[in-house]
């Protein structure tokens, strides 16, 4: 093993969800979407098919940066699509963050930051949240070599939001770029992409796997400004975005209706969900985004995950051992359809009792 480099050695290596391929089960562990994508996307998938497939993409994928342009009122300089949001992390740790540097993060998040500071073998500084997930002034203070700061905005795995003012005093105090990952933010009230035009510190990243239920078509994109969208573009794969995908998030920017009809009904379950898990006797942090996280300290929580699991009912337990409150410990439940709430609920309601 000598020969690997020592920080690929040493570090553990980032687990992602459970991702069950057969059989019938409920899946709640990883923020899905519940509902099938836009017709649109298969019959535009089909016609580039019959197109053929015998050419390389456009390394650029500017299709779809026309579209996410007008979307989002940027210009398509500031755009670059990436393999899935997980793509853009890694092709901006890989910017910003040099051996021996520093990468920041929030505690507890998403736990592929750390991983990612580890490729690099860079160090990460994970900031605990309050009690009541606000930042402290811990996650702005200098620190020697700091070079990049993540945020996911609403945050995972508590559904919280910092709000645009709150993320424009921690990009003014920082001295290194922040990159708010709006994985979730079309589960949310507000964003940050129109302050990327304001202060160029800011950088935010976007998915199409939880909103647009394309989690297994691997599209992401980063909205930044063009002067660094420039440096990206050395950094990534020539073609990290296929043909397919390409035109599949493009055609899903297409269907505003499937979309405004489809974050409408998932909120409204968000919303359903959270007195009946209250009932139940769980501490329900209030969410903007497609997922809850559940509490309840006077109860051990992964034997309940282990039974729910045992019945193919996929949530995600998930222990942080540097969290001081309550039991450092949770149950992230994802928005599913009402018919697979239904089932949970009724299951919990069973086995709580
Ligand atoms: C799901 C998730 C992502 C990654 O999304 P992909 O586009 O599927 O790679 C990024 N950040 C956060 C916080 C997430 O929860």
């Amino acid at each position: 093993m000598s020969v690997v480099r020592n920080n690929i050695a040493v570090m553990p290596g980032y687990v992602p969800g459970e991702q069950p391929q057969s059989g019938r089960f409920i899946k709640l562990n990883t923020n899905e979407c519940p509902y099938l994508p836009s017709p649109r996307i298969a019959e535009a998938c089909l016609e580039k098919i019959r197109q053929g497939l015998n050419r390389y993409p456009d390394p650029m994928g500017n299709l779809f940066r026309r579209a996410a342009a007008e979307k989002f009122g940027v210009p398509m300089e500031f755009i670059l699509t990436g393999n899935g949001s997980d793509d853009i992390l890694t092709i901006l740790t890989r910017t910003f963050v040099g051996e021996g540097e520093t990468l920041r993060l929030p505690y507890p998040s998403y736990i592929l930051y750390k991983s990612l500071a580890q490729l690099q073998n860079a160090r990460s500084e994970e900031i605990l949240f309050d009690e009541n997930w606000r930042l402290t002034p811990e996650f702005t203070a200098p620190t020697p070599g700091l070079k990049l700061v993540y945020l996911p905005n609403p945050n995972s795995p508590s559904g919280t939001v910092l709000s645009r003012q709150e993320i424009l005093a921690v990009a003014d105090a920082l001295p290194c770029p922040l990159v708010v990952d709006e994985a979730y933010a079309d589960f949310a009230e507000e964003n940050c992409v129109d302050l990327v035009l304001q202060n160029r510190n800011i950088i935010v990243t976007r998915t199409l796997s939880k909103s647009y239920g394309l989690a297994g078509l691997r599209f992401g994109f980063v909205i930044a400004h063009p002067d660094w969208i420039q440096e990206f573009v050395k950094v990534k794969d020539s073609y990290n975005c296929d043909a397919l995908s390409i035109v599949a998030a493009t055609a899903a920017f297409s269907d505003e209706s499937w979309f405004v009809e489809t974050m409408a009904k998932m909120k409204k379950t968000r919303e359903a969900m959270v007195p009946q898990l209250e009932k139940l006797g769980f501490h329900v942090t209030p969410s903007q985004a497609n997922f809850l996280w559940c509490t309840m300290p006077q109860r051990p929580l992964r034997p309940i995950y282990q039974t729910l699991r045992e019945e193919n009912i996929f949530v995600r337990y998930m222990p942080y051992d540097r969290w001081p409150y309550g039991n450092g410990e949770g149950l992230r439940i994802s928005v599913g359809t009402d018919e697979e709430v239904e089932i949970l609920m009724k299951r919990l309601g069973e086995i709580l009792s």
